[in-house]
């Protein structure tokens, strides 16, 4: 098995991306074959392309596992958001469930606005993130991962989407009890892919070892939102005993 070093990351990575880009990236490090330094790596290959005129955010969810306190509460999407939230001037928003981290220009504004109980809809930082013309890298994972087809959720407005959940958020020394909408299940997410078009408005490049699907954002949400509007079930993972599907299921009479 070769070595993937950020040399290489970065040679791959500049197929697609440039400085001054708003990227919004969820990743698989293994997908990548065996990097050295590993996840750090991959963020610094990133942060030296985009650099700080650019943006690039994570997701750094937590699901209300436990209380939510943004400094210290770890992230369950994966090493390399994990180890970007913990890096120098790295802002994480203060959504108790669906937290974003962002590094770059305009950070503290797109994380913004994510004191609310849905955490992808109008106004939320995946959301403003589309609408600024950011673009999203998903780095050896699928649309299963593909956050933005929640927010496409919220838009078209699917009946089955008030799911709330109480949870406990920071608040100055101790914590409080708010309310948050449960996204729901996204195993079943790759079922839009074919109605975003091939070799359309998502496209296909390699780094190291990992499959990259990148998109514009707010071209993939505006499909979406048609998309989920005109097929408001499709989604649907087809587990039988998918608890979050069969809560959708319940909607179809
Ligand atoms: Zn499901």
């Amino acid at each position: 098995m070769s070595v993937v070093t950020r040399e290489k990351l970065k040679a791959d990575f500049e197929n697609f991306l440039a400085a001054g880009m708003k990227i919004a990236v969820h990743s698989s490090l293994s997908s990548l074959g065996y990097v050295e330094g590993g996840a750090t790596e991959v963020i610094m290959a990133l942060t030296d392309i985009i650099t700080s005129s650019g943006l690039i955010m994570m997701p750094t969810f937590t699901y209300g596992r436990q209380p939510y306190d943004p400094d210290v509460t770890i992230s369950y999407t994966g090493i390399i958001p994990e180890t970007f939230r913990k890096m120098g001037g790295v802002e994480r928003s203060c959504h108790p469930t669906h937290s974003y981290c962002a590094w770059g220009r305009g950070a503290k504004d797109i994380l913004s606005g994510h004191e609310v109980e849905e955490p992808f809809k109008k106004g939320t930082p995946l959301e403003k993130f589309a609408r600024q013309g950011g673009f999203v890298v998903l780095l050896g994972v699928t649309h299963a991962a593909n956050s933005l087809i929640h927010v496409a959720q919220e838009a078209a407005q699917l009946p089955y989407l008030n799911r709330p959940k109480k949870v406990l958020v920071k608040k100055g020394a101790g914590f409080k009890e708010v309310i948050a909408r449960r996204a729901g299940c996204s195993l079943g997410f790759d079922k839009i892919a074919p109605f975003l078009g091939e070799d359309d408005l998502v496209r296909k490049y390699t780094v190291a070892e990992a499959e990259v699907l990148f998109m514009n954002a707010n071209d993939v949400l505006v499909r979406g939102e048609k998309t989920l509007k005109e097929n408001p079930f499709l989604l649907d993972c087809g587990n039988p005993d998918c608890f979050a599907c069969n809560e959708m299921r319940a909607f179809k009479i």
